[in-house]
C-alpha cells in the first residue's frame, strides 16, 4: 500500500512521511479513525515507508523487496493483530497469527476499507466475542524480543484496538512505553472511550480527519467507473464521510432510485386525487402496480421505502422554509422535491409523516402489507381535505 492509494487527507500523509524522514517517527502513535475512514491503508502505507529500501520524498517507491512483501501484507516485520474468535477452521486458542490468512485475504479483497462488521462476518463470529487477547499480545512481546528480520523497522499494527482484551492489556504498557528502538506501534481504533487510559497516554495520537464528499465522490469514480460525476457527488453526500457506506450506497442504488420513483408516482396520483377526486384519471392502477411491487419486495424494502418518504417529506418542508443550507439531498432527488415544495404545505405534511409513521408501525408488527398501503394511499389524500 503507497501513501498515493491511501483514501486520506493529503497533509496528514505528508506529515506523517516528514516525520518518518526527520526519523522523529513516534514508537507507539494511536490513529484515531472516523468511521469509514481509510486507517488501516494509511498504517500500512506509513510502515511501508519506514521498511522501504528507496523512499521519495512524497511516497515509498513501491518497487523494492520490502515495499512488494508490504503490498501483499507479506512482510515479516510487519504484524498485524486484529479481534479473533473460535472459528470454523480454528476450534481452539484462537490468534491473530492463526487468523492472519484469512483477516489478509479479507483486507486486500476490500481494498482495505474494511470494518469490524465485515470483519466478524468472515469470521462467522457476530455473536461471539472477538478479542485482542492475551496469547496476541504475548506473541507481540515475543517479536520485540527479537531482532527484525531485514535489519529495519519492526512494524505493529493493532486494528480495532478498542477490543484489546482488557486483562491482556497490562502486558503491552512497558512495551508501549520503552519500544525497541526500532519497533513502531500503530494502534487503530474508531471508539478511544473504550480503550485504558494507560494505553493511550503511552501513544501519540494521530486524528485522521472525516473524509470530504469530493474525496469520496473523487474515490468512487475511480473504483467504479460506470457512476456519473453527479451520481458520485449525490452518493457523496449520503454517506456523509463514511467511504465504507458509500459503497453499501452503491451496491444498493437501484433500490433507491426505483424507490424515489416509487414515490413519484403515488405522490402524483395522491395529488391529482385530491383535486380531481375521479380514480380512473389519476393514475390508480399504476399505483395498485407500485404498491404489489411493492408488497413482494419483503418487509425491510417496504421499511426502507416508507423511510424514504418520511425523508423526502422532512426535506420538502425544509425547503418551504427556506433553509436549504440543512439539507443532504442526492440531485434526482432534488428535483422530486422542486416538484412538490410549491404545493405540499406544513399542514399536510405533518399529516402524512403521522401516516406514514403508523404505516411503519404496522410494517414491523407484520401487517398485510397490501391492505397498509392501500390503506396509506387513501389516508394521503384524506390529508389534503
Ligand atoms: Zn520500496
Amino acid at each position: 500500500m503507497q501513501f498515493k492509494d491511501v483514501l486520506a487527507d493529503a497533509a496528514l500523509k505528508q506529515k506523517l512521511i516528514d516525520l518518518a524522514r526527520a526519523g522523529r517517527a513516534a514508537h507507539a502513535q494511536f490513529f484515531l479513525a472516523q468511521p469509514g475512514s481509510h486507517a488501516l491503508a494509511l498504517a500500512v502505507a506509513y510502515g511501508q515507508y519506514l521498511c522501504c529500501e528507496n523512499p521519495a520524498e512524497t511516497d515509498s517507491c513501491g518497487e523494492c523487496p520490502s515495499c512488494k512483501q508490504f503490498a501483499k501484507l507479506s512482510h515479516p516485520d510487519l504484524h498485524l493483530y486484529f479481534p479473533n474468535c473460535t472459528t470454523k477452521s480454528v476450534k481452539k486458542d484462537p490468534d491473530s497469527v492463526q487468523l492472519a490468512p484469512e483477516f489478509k485475504e479479507y483486507v486486500l479483497k476490500n481494498d482495505f476499507h474494511v470494518d469490524i462488521h465485515g470483519w466478524l462476518s468472515v469470521l462467522d463470529g457476530e455473536n461471539k466475542q472477538a478479542t485482542i487477547n492475551t496469547r496476541d499480545c504475548s506473541d507481540i512481546l515475543h517479536h520485540n524480543n527479537l531482532r527484525s528480520h531485514q535489519d529495519g523497522y519492526k512494524v505493529y499494527i493493532l486494528w480495532c484496538v478498542d477490543r484489546l482484551y482488557h486483562l491482556a492489556a497490562p502486558k503491552l504498557l512497558k512495551t508501549l512505553e520503552e519500544p525497541e528502538s526500532k519497533s513502531v506501534f500503530i494502534l487503530i481504533s474508531e471508539e478511544p472511550d473504550k480503550i485504558l487510559n494507560t494505553i493511550l497516554s503511552r501513544t501519540q495520537l494521530v486524528k485522521i480527519p472525516r473524509l470530504t464528499d469530493v474525496e469520496i465522490a473523487g474515490k468512487l469514480q475511480q473504483s467504479y467507473p460506470d457512476i456519473t460525476p453527479d451520481e458520485a457527488s449525490d452518493i457523496a453526500v449520503l454517506a456523509d464521510g463514511d467511504y465504507n457506506k458509500a459503497i453499501h450506497i452503491v451496491t444498493d442504488n437501484e433500490d433507491q432510485v426505483l424507490m424515489l420513483q416509487q414515490f413519484e408516482i403515488i405522490f402524483d396520483s395522491v395529488m391529482a386525487f385530491a383535486r380531481k377526486q375521479n380514480l380512473n384519471a389519476v393514475g390508480y392502477d399504476v399505483v395498485q402496480e407500485v404498491f404489489s411491487e411493492v408488497a413482494k419486495q419483503g418487509r425491510e424494502y417496504q421499511k426502507q421505502f416508507i423511510q424514504l418518504m418520511l425523508r423526502m417529506l422532512r426535506n420538502i418542508l425544509m425547503q418551504n422554509s427556506n433553509n436549504p443550507a440543512m439539507l443532504k439531498v442526492t440531485h434526482r432527488e432534488q428535483s422530486v422535491i422542486d416538484k412538490y415544495r410549491g404545493v405540499l404545505h406544513l399542514k399536510q405534511i405533518s399529516a402524512m409523516t403521522e401516516i406514514c409513521n403508523q404505516a411503519v408501525y404496522h410494517i414491523s408488527r407484520n401487517g398485510n402489507s397490501a391492505l397498509i398501503f392501500t390503506d396509506l394511499y387513501f389516508q394521503l389524500v384524506k390529508s389534503f381535505s
